[in-house]
């Protein structure tokens, strides 16, 4: 199956995950009709498979949502959700800073800023449930922690201030950043679920 995949393109760390999905698709043995492109407006999730909700700040990506139209199409966007970072926080039900109106797609409570002013920046290697291989080294950049979760949510990996890496339903949500680097385990892991398998023969 082709597989078309958005990155909502409003601000952050956008390219990275272009090249990112791209990698994973042509690991997966994807052929030039598989597609990752930007999403900027409603129009362009209708054929999206998957939409990824980068980092960078997500009280800014919250209000360009909502300025372009997309709090709604993307509240009803059948297909799943990879949300990093900034996107994590968006997908939550509860946020406590105000000037984010999050989406309400995964059942949690997240606190922004999570690590505080010392570790704005760090990097760890994490043994994520369900993923073979070697530990995932992640990178958080003035990262989120998720604080509580409703019984569908399943947890990935969970660090002393809270929980990073998680998936409900069709989402996964991480609150580094795996589209830095270049290991797309997790990429794949999620088209996988979606049923957007290898093309390999
Ligand atoms: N601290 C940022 C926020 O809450 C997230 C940082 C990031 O996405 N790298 O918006």
């Amino acid at each position: 199956m082709d597989a078309k995949i958005g990155v909502l393109a409003l601000q952050g760390n956008v390219s990275e995950h272009i090249d990112a999905f791209l990698l994973a698709l042509e690991r997966m043995g994807h052929g030039p009709s598989s597609e990752v492109f930007e999403v900027r407006s409603p129009v362009d999730l209708v054929d999206c498979q998957a939409l990824a909700i980068p980092g960078g700040e997500s009280t800014t990506i919250s209000r360009l949502i909502d300025k372009n139209g997309l709090y709604e199409p993307i509240r009803s966007f059948n297909g799943g959700i990879f949300a990093t970072c900034a996107g994590m926080v968006l997908m939550a039900t509860t946020v406590e800073d105000p000037r984010v109106h999050p989406l309400g797609l995964i059942d949690m409570a997240v606190d922004r800023n999570a690590f505080g002013r010392q570790r704005e920046s760090f990097e760890a290697d994490l043994v994520i449930e369900g993923l073979q291989g070697n530990p995932f080294h992640a990178v958080f950049i003035r990262a989120p922690v998720v604080t509580s979760v409703g019984k569908d949510v399943r947890v990935l990996f969970r660090v002393e201030q809270g929980i990073v890496a998680l998936e409900h339903g069709k989402h996964v949500a991480f609150s580094f950043h795996p589209e830095l680097g270049n290991d797309t385990r997790l990429h794949e892991r999620f088209l996988h679920k979606l049923g957007i398998t290898g093309q390999r023969k």
